[in-house]
């Protein structure tokens, strides 16, 4: 017996499922990016429609010139974390656009998205606490609650009477509960019954996280996510969010207008013991979220954008998630055809992510598109193209 054998069903199933060709959907190499939206993929030109780039702005010019600037004048790295190496100014203005944005009194910069989930909830929930978390949320939620010393309990999906149900189960230990959801779900694209899950938050006096992954800058009139769009920004107590998504870069970030978020600094091994992201990084995202607040245009076009696609791939007939959002999933059957499929789009030049059980439901498949505002009409027409041999 050897330390990889446990590898070796994973060998066999990726050669039956990928022996046909077409090439590992999972070790795609991009040789060029051109824009937010094309890239040079196997020397081909490509669409891009499956980077969660919502606004675009990772060829942004004042992103680029911020981080170009930030570059030059820090460096490359912090190379360290914060507690160790100390924090630059960059981080704390940051940390403080966030809170104002988000009008809440405390935001902490994590290294990523996923670091800041993994470091909020197994540092905030321990002993005797309880997550209630939705059964959909990303792996990173998981994760965190792993990591956590509580007591995980899972609700069915967007289940607002499993999730009662439950909590009503927990007696008074309701106010040792965190309920974690997303705003919108990254694999199916829907959102989560915010209104009705905040007044039970409120019913039970429990804590509501809510991850606004892929909701920022796409949801509310000014971009703050779902919890704005739904009216229950007072109600919702933690937010977590992430630089990869709207924001053009990588990072992630908790925000809450309780004081104690603070305390995460000192107890939270995520955001101690990694190294803190770097300045030009920072400096990118910090001129990103000024283009939230101040072009509100690219949401308009990001869901113009989302409404054509979202209608045109249901009218070919395929099987979407349940909303039109800019993450546009369609349901294939089985994995082989989920796989054939992709390949073909590839071949067409439109690349999306392929998404196999168990992260895509029932035993089948999800092509996955995410929508961009920075996808020009042409584009969007081109994806719809790409598609509709299938249908
Ligand atoms: N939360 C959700 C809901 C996500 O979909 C993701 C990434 N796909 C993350 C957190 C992690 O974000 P990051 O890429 O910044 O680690």
């Amino acid at each position: 017996m050897s330390i990889f054998d446990k590898f070796q069903q994973l060998v066999e199933d990726r050669k039956a499922l990928l022996g046909g060709g077409g090439g590992d959907p999972f070790n795609v190499v991009i040789n060029q990016v051109l824009s937010s939206t094309e890239a040079m993929v196997n020397g081909r030109r490509t669409i891009l429609a499956g980077t969660n780039n919502y606004l675009g702005l990772t060829f942004d010019s004042g992103c680029i010139g911020a981080a170009r600037i930030a570059l030059e004048e820090q460096g490359t790295g912090t190379t360290g974390s914060r507690m160790a190496n100390g924090t630059f100014e960059n981080h704390v203005a940051l940390e403080r656009e966030l809170a104002e944005f988000f009008h809440v009194g405390s935001a902490i910069v994590f290294s990523t998205g996923y670091l800041a989930n993994l470091g909020l909830l197994s540092t905030l929930a321990g002993q005797d606490d309880v997550i209630l978390l939705d059964a959909d949320c990303h792996a990173s939620i998981y994760d965190g609650c792993r990591m956590s010393d509580a007591e995980i309990i899972r609700f069915r999906h967007n289940n607002v009477s499993d999730l009662e149900k439950r909590l009503r189960r927990l007696g008074d230990r309701t106010s040792r509960t965190l309920i974690v959801v997303e705003g919108i779900y990254s694999m199916l694209g829907d959102r989560a019954p915010l209104k009705d899950i905040a007044d039970i938050r409120t019913k039970y006096q429990s804590f509501l996280v809510v991850d606004e992954a892929h909701s920022l800058g796409v949801l509310g009139e000014n971009g703050r996510g779902l919890a704005e769009e739904a009216g229950v920004e007072e109600k919702v107590d933690l937010i977590v969010g992430t630089f990869s998504k709207s924001l053009g870069a990588t990072g992630g970030f908790c925000v809450s207008r309780h004081p104690e978020l603070e305390m995460l600094r000192y107890t939270s091994r995520p955001y101690i013991f990694t190294a803190s992201p770097s300045p030009s990084v920072i400096a990118s995202t910090r001129t990103a979220l000024q283009i939230i607040k101040t072009h509100p245009e690219l949401r308009h076009r990001l869901w113009s954008s989302t409404t054509r696609l979202y209608e045109r791939l249901r009218d070919m007939g395929f099987i979407l998630g349940p909303e039109p959002t800019p993450v546009i999933a369609a349901l294939v059957e089985t994995k082989e055809r989920g796989v054939e499929l992709w390949s073909q789009l590839l071949e067409r030049g439109v690349y999306v992510n392929l998404v196999l059980p168990p992260a895509a439901p029932n035993g089948g498949c999800l092509l996955r598109c995410s929508v961009s505002a920075g996808h020009s009409d042409e584009q969007i027409e081109k994806i719809c193209q790409a598609f509709s041999s299938f249908s």
